[in-house]
């Protein structure tokens, strides 16, 4: 990280409370690493059950002056962080590359969609719905009105650090509610610039607040059980959001999960060759395959399989992958070893459960790489094809008959996200029949903050973005009155 004079930077590695930076109350810290290379880019601070309890209570005593707040005035504040972001964008990215490990392509595409939810949410924070009516048998007036919820705890995976904080922050802040943020251990620098950047544009103190604890376990429990905190906002792993969902319930806290996917590729009889493999490596390759999106269980007709395995091994071999700060580089790093070796396992059990290795296959000595890798004779059902993968490894079963596809793709336990490529209106009517919360037709993305982002089934409850993604943070007030 380079500041204006080109003089290297020190990322901000402590914890917000209150509308300041802070050290923690023990005064510990724990290495935060570029996984491209293993060398430490910052120790950032740890927070004690005291600092998480402080900055709870801060976003408590914070609620009724900024729930109080116009929506205009919360809407500018919004703004001013979409333009601070804007203009510094690429500093954003770094960040994420240093500690995520990503592409650099990949992190400057994070970056401007991070950006995107600060600048959607200002827009949609005057936009919040009512409703005004005569009650059927005409004896009173029914008044609909949203109350933002309260304290919100936001918690946050490592795979999109920048983009899966500001989903949650900007809805929230929009809404009136104030919040404590707690970002995945590998990530925490990118939550603390985007914080930085919300505070440089206004926030009252309190609004927003850091905690990075030792233990997300036990610390998470312990937030969960303190009388002020009204909603969580998660998202992570199915298995986490499983536990956090138990927890929740013990005071009935409302809960938006944002879980894992595993993610149906299908490639219909008829499909434009060209268009499903370059869909199919975008959808596969974006973040490096660490996406809860991404393409995971590929399923393609017979009559297109040899090419399409050809045309796509031959664009997986060509893959630059090597650090993210070299733009040249295609794919980055996984976002640490143990994920690298993660992908390497679920690949030697494919083989071993009769896969082929057509391209790749291969983890680096050094560094959390793994090659962009093409299996083919995949087995529906196998353990590869029932895993979210989370790494560059393609994984192609063979269909012969539309209905099988539709019924392959839908016997999973994830149901957030799909894609499809085909003649369009046979895609868009098969897209239907589809259990999942989000269908890409004939083309390898789906994010954008004006549009709906959540699963079906056990890929989470809720959605985010779009005009849904404020009501999360909102309650539903009816006021009676007499006609
Ligand atoms: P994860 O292990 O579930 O962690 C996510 C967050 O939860 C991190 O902040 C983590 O903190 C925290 N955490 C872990 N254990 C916890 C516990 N027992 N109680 C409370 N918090 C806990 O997930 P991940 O490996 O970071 O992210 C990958 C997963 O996220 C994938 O399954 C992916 O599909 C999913 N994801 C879903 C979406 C979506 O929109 N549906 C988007 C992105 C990612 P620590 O890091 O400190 O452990």
């Amino acid at each position: 990280m380079t500041t204006a004079d080109g003089a290297p930077a020190v990322p901000i590695a402590d914890l917000f409370i209150d509308g300041k930076w802070c050290e923690g109350a023990t005064g510990e810290r724990f290495p935060v690493t570029d996984p491209s290379d293993g060398t430490t880019v910052a120790e950032f601070a740890v927070a004690s059950d005291a600092d998480c309890d402080a900055a709870l209570e801060a976003a408590a005593s914070a609620f009724p002056a900024w729930s109080a707040t116009s929506p205009r005035a919360r809407s500018e504040v919004l703004r001013r962080a979409f333009e601070i972001l804007t203009a510094e964008a690429d500093i954003l990215a770094e960040i994420i590359v240093r500690e995520n490990g990503k592409a650099w392509s990949d992190a400057r595409a994070e970056a401007t969609y991070a950006t995107e939810f600060f600048r959607w949410f200002a827009e949609e924070a005057v936009r919040v719905p009512g409703e005004y009516r005569l009650s059927p048998a005409a004896d009173k007036r029914i008044i609909v009105t949203h109350q933002p919820i309260g304290v919100s705890v936001l918690i946050t995976p490592w795979n999109f650090p920048a983009a899966m904080a500001t989903r949650k922050l900007a809805p929230a802040l929009a809404a009136g509610c104030t919040t404590v943020l707690k970002p995945a251990r590998e990530t925490p620098l990118t939550a603390a610039y985007i914080v930085d950047a919300i505070a440089r544009a206004g926030v009252p103190a309190g609004v927003v607040n850091l905690v990075t604890p030792k233990a997300s376990g036990p610390a998470v429990t312990r937030m969960l059980a303190h009388p002020a905190v009204r909603k969580l906002s998660f998202t992570g792993s199915t298995e986490v959001g499983r536990t956090l969902l138990k927890q929740a319930a013990d005071r009935v806290v409302s809960t938006s999960m944002e879980l894992g996917g595993n993610a149906p590729l299908i490639v219909l009889p008829g499909a434009d060759l060209d268009m499903a493999v370059e869909g199919a490596y975008i959808a596969k390759m974006r973040n490096g395959g660490s996406a809860c999106t991404s393409a995971n269980r590929f399923y393609v007709h017979d009559s297109l399989h040899d090419d399409f395995v050809e045309k796509l091994g031959n664009r997986l071999a060509a893959v630059v992958v090597g650090s993210g700060l070299d733009p040249a580089n295609e794919v980055g790093a996984l976002v640490s070893l143990y994920e690298r070796d993660k992908v390497a396992e679920l690949v030697d059990t494919a083989v071993g459960e009769g896969a082929r290795v057509a391209v790749g296959g291969t983890k680096s000595e050094t560094g959390a790489f793994y090659a962009p890798t093409l299996l083919t004779d995949v087995r529906h059902g196998s353990t590869i094809n029932r895993s979210e993968i989370f790494g560059p490894v393609s994984a192609i079963v063979r269909f012969t008959e539309v209905d099988e596809a539709v019924s392959l793709a839908n016997d999973s336990e994830a149901g957030l996200m799909a894609y499809v490529f085909g003649e369009e209106g046979q895609s868009i009517r098969l897209a239907q029949r589809l259990n999942a919360g989000m269908v890409a037709v004939n083309r390898g993305v789906v994010s954008d903050p004006a549009a709906p982002f959540g699963g079906t089934k056990q890929s989470g409850l809720g959605r985010e973005g779009s005009s849904e993604g404020i009501l999360e943070f909102l309650e539903t007030q009816y006021i009676a009155v007499d006609a």
